[in-house]
């Protein structure tokens, strides 16, 4: 395998994994082309006035031990990590500064504290058994949840084939209306009975109204018992690792080790089309986003984690049919506020005890009429990420299309959502102020609609090149975390390693029927 190469499409984790898996297993050169000036993906790490935020922080977890054992090869845990512990790098330069950066970052382990905003209260999540609940749902609600549930129970289930019946099926009708179908449209777009059900089966598997009643009662009569339940779904378990400079901090070091070992990585150059020759790939086509100048390469093997819709588009004479189903394949994309408050101007609901900053690592907003979806506590994720601890430090998530009135919002406008509806859940006070930074985020989720079920005649085509591999999130289009990203990567590595042909294993990565977080 000496003096091959592998040209791969993009330097998120799928990409960076499989080249520091292909350095390790083979002699074959590993070359990335990013579009981004930065590695990382949808992990990576942006910067505002020297505070950091991920798109989204990334929680670092996985079911499969060897996973969780692979990330702590790159990057070990900190001794004392606690926010608050000793840990280095206090003068760091803005983020996305690879490779010049000189970062240290280090694996910390967190307890995961984060709650929802419901018919406007604060509940905890996981639920809890507690007056506050109570208190938000009321009694009479609380009672008509449980006969729906009871009756959805008793009556024979309907078919899980959309989410809509996958939700009503586990959870019961009154709570379905009350609290998944808004929030599920508001993420996705569509209303849940335009969903697949696999979706559900990956997120919430195992999660019924039962079960989440019965360890939140378990969590109430043995005060951390879930930790040592083998039986308790791992959604409900509250320690994860982070970096402690973000996700794209994680990433960055996997990318150091690729060059380190001989890799090569080429920020901003996109890959824009893939030439066949006789049932294999020969070369890609790439444009340098710096320069505009286009040139082709050479290479022994494609491996591509970048939007698999684009992929085909650059793609020499795909069959018809397998142009329209990429054609139809849709994708939500986010719009990222990220928002400085000094700490005078927050509200009581960003109070706790002893009217300090609340411990949520994250709020989810169930109010159809906010369009937010997810406030990020940055304080709350590492003290690393601020560079005033007297700050308060948010990431607010809204999730849109690409073009839609929300994705075309003007920086200063979406501000001033942000703001608005930080004061309306009494986030902030009415004359708080805030500063900050919008992000816009293109496919941050691939969906379970559109030309979805057909996605077996893509993946029959690009099968039929021995030399291509599609893994990752968005170039396998499948709602794969960055642990099912490094498996798909470890499996593609393996597969060339091994001249293994048959692509099997990486498509059965994340294609249980199984819930992702349980263990
Ligand atoms: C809001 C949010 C929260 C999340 N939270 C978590 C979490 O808590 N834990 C977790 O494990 N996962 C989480 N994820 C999922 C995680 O981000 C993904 O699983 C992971 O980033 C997938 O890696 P990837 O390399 O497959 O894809 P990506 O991260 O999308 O990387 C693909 C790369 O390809 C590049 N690219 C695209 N087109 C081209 C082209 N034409 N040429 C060259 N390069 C190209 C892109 O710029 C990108 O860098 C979250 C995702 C989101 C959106």
């Amino acid at each position: 395998m000496n003096g091959e190469k592998a040209i791969i499409a993009g330097a998120g984790p799928a990409g960076l994994s499989f080249a520091y898996e292909l350095l390790r297993k083979t002699g074959v050169m590993p070359i990335i082309y990013e579009k981004e000036n930065m590695v990382g993906g949808l992990s990576r790490t942006f910067a505002f006035k020297g505070n950091m935020l991920d798109i989204g922080p990334h929680r670092f977890f996985s079911k499969y031990d060897k996973i969780t054992q692979w990330w702590l090869d790159i990057m070990p845990i900190e001794r004392n990590s606690s926010p608050g512990g000793s840990f280095p790098a206090r003068n760091r330069p803005a983020a996305g500064a690879f490779p010049e950066s000189g970062r240290k970052s280090a694996m910390m382990m967190l307890d995961r504290s984060s709650s929802i905003y419901f018919l406007g209260k604060f509940i905890d999540y996981p639920i809890s058994v507690s007056r506050k609940t109570v208190r938000a749902l009321g009694v009479s609600r609380s009672l008509d949840i449980i006969c729906s549930y009871i009756l959805a129970r008793i009556l024979p289930p309907k078919k899980d084939g959309t989410l809509e019946s996958f939700f009503i099926n586990r959870f019961g009708k009154k709570l379905y209306l009350m609290f998944f179908k808004d929030y599920t449209s508001k993420i996705w777009g569509v209303p849940c009975g335009e969903i697949d059900s696999q979706w559900g089966f990956q997120r919430v598997r195992g999660l019924s109204l039962a079960r989440s009643v019965i360890d939140a009662m378990k969590n109430r009569l043995f005060r951390g018992g879930e930790r040592h339940s083998g039986k308790t779904e791992t959604s409900l378990i509250r320690r994860f690792m982070y970096p402690g400079l973000g996700s794209g901090s994680f990433w960055e070091e996997t990318a150091r080790m690729v060059t380190e070992k001989g890799g090569r990585i080429h920020l901003n150059h996109a890959v824009t089309g893939l030439k066949e020759k006789n049932g294999r790939i020969t070369q890609a086509e790439v444009k340098d986003l710096s320069t505009g100048e286009t040139f082709t390469v050479n290479g022994d093997y494609f491996v591509s984690s970048m939007p698999v819709a684009e992929l085909l588009a650059g793609f020499d004479g795909p069959p018809p049919e397998v142009e329209g189903v990429a054609k139809g394949l849709r994708y939500r994309s986010m719009v990222l506020a990220g928002v400085l408050i000094d700490r005078k101007s927050i509200g009581s609901a960003a109070r706790g005890k002893n009217g300090r900053l609340v411990r949520d690592s994250w709020i989810y907003i169930q109010d159809s009429s906010l369009k937010l979806c997810r406030i990020q506590v940055y304080n709350n994720w590492s003290p690393h990420m601020l560079k005033n601890s007297e700050d308060v430090w948010l990431g607010l998530e809204y999730l849109c299309d690409e073009g839609d009135s929300l994705w075309k919002t003007d920086d200063r406008d979406m501000l001033e959502l942000a703001s608005d509806e930080l004061k309306k859940v009494g986030f902030i006070k009415k004359d708080g102020v805030v500063e900050g930074k919008v992000f816009r985020i293109k496919k941050a989720y691939p969906c379970y609609f559109g030309s979805y079920s057909q996605f077996y005649k893509i993946r029959g085509f690009t099968d039929s090149f021995e030399n291509l591999f599609l893994i990752g999130r968005n170039g396998m289009h499948r709602y794969n975390n960055q642990d099912h990203a490094v498996m798909t990567a470890i499996a593609a590595a393996e597969n060339i390693a091994g001249g293994i042909k048959d692509k099997k294993n990486i498509w059965s990565v994340n294609a249980e029927q199984e819930y992702h977080e349980s263990k």
